[in-house]
């Protein structure tokens, strides 16, 4: 009917009206909204399923840990909130007991339940302590 307009009445043979361009582009345009729901939906899908595999995969590390770690991550966390009440923000803890330099990714030097960054923090410490007692 849109190709060969004039070869028949299309009146008196009562087809319904032509598809019109505009017609055909709003059809168009309806498909390609649901396409793009439905691309949505499906990222929505993935995410979620992503986000139940990560919280799988971190139940099983918790779990495998040793009670003494899971006390230590614990008491980590109960720190963390205390800073943070006093106003005081940490991200890392794991510091020199003495100068405050950072022991991440250091072998810390001990004594006691005391961390060091180096031999002379440790003994300026010891030090200090010895005179306290
Ligand atoms: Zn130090």
């Amino acid at each position: 009917m849109v190709d060969h307009p004039e070869k028949y009445d299309y009146n008196r043979a009562k087809v319904p009206g032509p598809l019109t361009q505009e017609m055909e582009a709003k059809r168009l345009e309806k498909k390609r909204a649901q396409k793009a729901q439905r691309k949505q939906r499906e990222q929505a899908q993935r995410e979620e399923q992503q986000r139940r595999e990560q919280e799988q995969a971190e139940k099983q590390r918790f779990a495998a840990l040793s009670d003494r770690e899971k006390r230590a991550l614990a008491a980590e966390r109960r720190l963390a909130v205390q800073l943070q009440d006093t106003g005081t923000t940490l991200a890392n803890i794991s510091r020199c007991w003495h100068c405050g330099e950072s022991l991440l990714g250091r072998i810390p030097f001990h004594y006691l339940d005391f961390s060091f960054c180096s031999t002379a923090c440790l003994q300026t410490h010891r030090r200090a302590q010895a005179a306290r007692t």
